[in-house]
């Protein structure tokens, strides 16, 4: 089950709409995902890892990221790498999504920004503490509603 944001500028009203998690096509996702990765389209490093440990697999789920330089908010798959605990244990099944409990991470996908390259980070939670800045008028974004997706 996924959480959609809504974030709307409280000066000039950009808004917004920000999909995290996964919905019922999670599985699909990740297969999606996971061949992109194992043709590089998600940089060569994660092509690599997939070389390194083919049993591996990829967090596919929405987060949210921000550019503290140029205020970019993507919301776009996590692409961490993990690997199965057990080294002999078979690709894991797709549709469904692997039992994560069984893997450890090897690797943290860096999310560069689409506009200026900078790396992003990810925003855990939308709060008042960690505002995201609107990127037309540098207004608050705040999050206006919630609701559930699949
Ligand atoms: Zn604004
Ligand atoms: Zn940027």
């Amino acid at each position: 089950m996924g959480m959609g944001y809504t974030l709307v500028c409280e000066k000039c009203g950009h808004s917004r709409n920000l999909f995290v998690g996964c919905g019922m096509m999670y599985g699909e996702v990740l297969r999606e995902k996971t061949q992109e990765a194992k043709e590089g389209l998600h940089g060569e490093a994660l092509k690599a890892l997939f070389e390194t440990y083919p049993n591996g697999c990829i967090d596919a789920m929405n987060n949210i990221y921000y550019c503290g330089e140029c205020r970019a908010v993507e919301c776009e798959p996590g692409l961490d790498f993990y690997k199965p605990i057990d080294p002999e244990k078979a690709p894991a099944d797709e549709w469904f999504g692997p039992d994560m409990d069984q893997y450890e991470l090897v690797e943290e996908h860096a999310h560069l920004c689409p506009k200026c390259r900078k790396p992003m980070k990810q925003v855990i939670r939308l709060t008042d503490e960690e505002p995201v800045v609107c990127p037309e008028c540098g207004g608050i974004m705040r999050s206006r509603h919630r609701l559930m997706w699949d």
